[in-house]
């Protein structure tokens, strides 16, 4: 490797590097129709053209009145002069003494103010007997009281959640201009890799990143393509990883990048493309590699699945992100410590933990006693990925810590 390529980033300055380039390499717009929205990034403000409610409506089934008809200490009787349900507007009118039967989302007739709901009354013919102490104002829905026409009911950068597409619908917008998608072609490496399904020769083992990559990559609403195991052979990644770069917008592979003899991955990106980081002061996942090569991003993850979620969670998740032009912030969770942490190296450590939704309404994270990278058994048993801070540590029951839920 030339010795002008950043190796041995922090975290935050590895963090740094994805986001000016994912920044840089933004994707495309393209205008979808509401139903294809769900999950994509806005690359617009969406304004709203009408309001919501569009017209007073009533929140129940019940009669529509005029409140300065009740008496104020016992029931009044009122005449029922119609009925408006809900659908087309009838223009109907409640004069003094009278109501008009009506159902939730109906227009209010003119000059009625309240609806008092069906169950609280009496019938008697086409007379409704109305108790008294029914609030003025009550079951009515007033027009713009959740969006007034012009506001911004979604901003770009935001993802469009099952609620979000919703309101977009209900003020009348059937399609709106999103950030494309990143195509991502990904590999898994390595000559001990076989396919679940077929026999086990001596020396080795099951490909099983292949199906976490994948999982996690579908997980945030991509749809990657899995391509043929690569083996640890120059010649062989050359050829498939130029391949896929010609295509793809993000190349991801796992395993060959640490400093093993069969870890070509790294100079092969050196030599062919471009690298703007190689190893991360994180645990585990430190071998990661980062750059380019021809039209795609070229994500390196290390080959122990446990490596493969942290940089995955953390830094390929960013990146993934940015070029979507997501500018709004993934939630962030925290929870206390119900084991204490030391932490004796300075990398940036993602534990794997168990999360708990303790009885006093604090969230608990209890650490997982097993170590290693490449206890993937024991990463499915946890849920979250502990982040602890740059720098030896020593974090007591209690302490308050950053988590990444899986
Ligand atoms: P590497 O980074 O290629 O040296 O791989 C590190 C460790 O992860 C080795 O023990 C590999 O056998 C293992 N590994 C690499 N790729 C995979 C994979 N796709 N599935 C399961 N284990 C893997
Ligand atoms: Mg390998």
């Amino acid at each position: 490797m030339r010795n002008d390529i950043p190796t041995q980033l922090l975290f935050d300055e590895a963090a740094a590097i994805i986001d000016r380039v994912a920044a840089d390499r933004r994707l495309p717009h393209e205008r979808l129709a509401l139903a294809r929205l769900h999950g994509r990034i806005a690359a617009q403000d969406a304004h709203a053209p009408i309001a919501q409610p569009p017209f007073d409506n009533s929140a129940m089934d019940g009669y529509a009145l005029r409140h300065a008809d009740l008496l104020h200490d016992s029931d009044t009787a009122l005449q029922l002069a119609g009925e408006q349900f809900a659908g087309r507007a009838l223009g109907l009118r409640v004069d003094e003494g009278q109501c008009i039967r009506i159902t939730t989302g109906a227009p209010m007739p003119e000059s009625a103010d309240t609806v008092v709901i069906r169950e609280v009354v009496r019938v008697e013919g086409d007379r409704i007997v109305v108790p008294a102490n029914v609030a003025r104002g009550a079951n009515v829905r007033h027009a713009g009281e959740d969006v007034q026409v012009g506001d911004r009911v979604l901003e770009a950068g935001h993802v469009l959640t099952p609620a979000r597409v919703a309101t977009l619908a209900s003020v009348g917008i059937d399609a709106l201009s999103v950030f494309s998608r990143p195509t991502i072609a990904v590999f898994t490496t390595g000559d001990e890799l076989v396919p679940p399904g077929m026999p086990l020769a001596p020396g080795q083992i099951h490909d099983s990143n292949r199906e976490l990559l994948m999982g996690l990559l579908r997980a945030d609403g991509l749809e990657p393509t899995a391509w043929p195991v690569l083996p640890d052979d120059p010649a062989r990644l050359q050829s498939m990883l130029l391949d896929a770069a010609s295509s793809f917008d993000v190349v991801i592979t796992c395993g060959a990048v640490s400093a093993g003899e069969k870890d070509h991955i790294p100079a092969l990106l050196g030599a062919h493309g471009r690298v703007h980081f190689w190893k991360v002061r994180m645990k585990p996942g430190m071998p990661l590699l980062f750059g380019a090569l021809d039209r795609a991003l070229f994500l390196g993850l290390p080959g122990n699945p446990v490596s493969v979620f942290a940089t995955y969670a953390t830094l390929g998740r960013r990146l993934l992100d940015g070029l979507q032009g997501r500018t709004e912030p993934r939630r962030r969770w925290r929870a206390r410590l119900s084991a204490p942490i030391e932490k004796p190296h300075a990398r940036r450590e993602f534990m794997r933990g168990r999360l708990d939704a303790g009885d006093d309404g604090v969230l608990h994270v209890a650490p997982d006693a097993v170590t290693g990278s490449h206890r993937l058994h024991a990463a499915a048993q946890a849920d979250a990925l502990i982040v602890v801070p740059d720098g030896p540590q020593s974090l007591a029951v209690g302490a308050v810590v950053d988590v990444i839920p899986y």
